[in-house]
């Protein structure tokens, strides 16, 4: 019989996905209230009702490369209606962060997301490299010796360098090898189902769409269709735009040091400071909203994989902007000690990405890319 598929079901799977969190997946009786419910389905094979369908026969493969769980933002809609309390958006949510472990290796690392206990060792391992590397290349002072505070007087440039540079290109690469893997299983999942061809994604049709899809997910487009969730578009977007505006920021001053031969401190009436400051505050803003948020839903489960994220944002805004006061203040002991606070966060923000949950930014803009790509192709 031509066009035989061999279903090759994984049961373990099903236990992993209740453990992160769709542990009501089995009360589902496929009545497909939430999928008539949920806004951002679309109308040829929608979800989510066919995915709690997979994950109740621990389909992995159906389940890790397809795109359809990253259109889902988790709003709560279909959860609030299903007539079992099944949480389909949960059980979504449950399985994106089982396609995050899939992509970003190694796996062992995301161990250290899933058990608090494990919480010390992200941040002393950044604290031991940057102290290890600064004294043994013996760029790290801390002694002040009066003068006003220069935080490249205690943590120079050079050090700077030799830890921040190699990082990101660490993590990029990592999400690289990811991002090639996912793309040829979502490939694979939607040839499965009739919705491409097999060829592989062609790189500059994809970025193309890409192009156009950003707009869409910069502006939280899909946040506003919303009904439990509507609030969150607002903190979402407060944190999105703080990275990556602080990221900006980070740029500015690297071209203005390289380029420009410019070294900081800068006034704190420059513009780009003004800027960095108020991206600081939003920040903070966003991250106190996001646990607020958190903390009242009744529609979504919160894991310590999302406490983790939204404490290092919060705490990356704070040490950002009292290193600046501390430093205006005049107080070196405690400067050069929160500052060092600070790099460690940023390093473990960094070092992290791939395998905390700011990873979904990532897989998500890579699947929701996909599918517009796939949907374009098919016309
Ligand atoms: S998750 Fe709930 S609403 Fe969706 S198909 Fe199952 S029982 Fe019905
Ligand atoms: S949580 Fe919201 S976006 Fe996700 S499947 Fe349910 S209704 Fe749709």
């Amino acid at each position: 019989m031509k066009n035989r598929c061999l279903v090759e079901p994984d049961l373990k799977f099903i236990d992993a996905i209740k453990k992160a969190g769709g542990d009501s997946l089995k009360k589902c009786i496929q009545c497909a209230s939430c999928t008539v419910v949920c806004k951002l389905s679309p109308d040829l094979q929608p979800f989510p009702r066919k995915e709690m369908l997979y994950a109740g026969w621990g389909l992995k493969d159906r389940l890790v490369g397809n795109p359809d769980i990253w259109l889902c933002y988790n709003c709560g809609d279909c959860s609030d209606l299903c007539p079992r309390q099944a949480m389909p958006g949960d059980t979504l949510g449950a399985i994106r962060r089982l396609s995050i472990k899939e992509y970003s290796k190694p796996s062992a690392i995301h161990r250290l997301f899933d058990d608090p206990r494990y919480l010390p060792v992200l941040f002393i391992l950044p604290a031991l490299i940057i102290t290890a590397v600064g004294l043994s290349t013996g760029l790290l002072n801390l002694q002040h010796d009066g003068g006003p505070i220069v935080y490249a007087r205690f943590f120079p440039v050079s050090l700077i360098e030799i830890i921040f540079i190699p990082l990101p290109i660490l993590t990029g690469l990592i999400l690289f090898i990811g991002i090639r893997k996912m793309l040829a299983d979502m490939q694979a999942n939607f040839f499965y189902r009739g919705l491409s061809n097999d060829t592989p994604v062609e790189p500059v049709a994809f970025l193309k769409t890409l192009v156009t899809t950003l707009p869409e997910i910069i502006k939280h487009e899909k946040f506003a269709t919303c009904t439990q969730n509507r609030g969150r578009k607002l903190s979402h977007m407060l944190v999105s735009f703080s990275y990556l505006n602080l990221a900006l920021v980070a740029g500015t001053f690297v071209f203005a040091l390289y380029i420009l031969d410019s070294h900081g401190p800068y006034s704190q009436l420059n513009p780009i400071k003004i800027f960095a400051n108020l991206s600081g505050i939003a920040l903070i803003a966003g991250s106190l909203m996001l646990i607020k948020d958190r903390l009242k839903s009744h529609q979504e489960q919160s894991f310590y994989f999302d406490w983790y994220l939204l404490g290092l944002s919060l705490f990356l805004g704070i040490t950002g902007m009292i290193t600046q006061f501390l430093r205006l203040a005049d107080r070196p002991e405690m400067a050069i000690a929160i500052y060092f606070i600070h790099l460690v966060l940023v390093f473990n923000l960094i070092a992290f990405l791939p395998y905390s949950k700011l990873a979904h930014f990532i897989y998500r803009t890579v699947a929701v890319t996909y599918s517009a790509y796939a949907r374009k192709e098919q016309r």
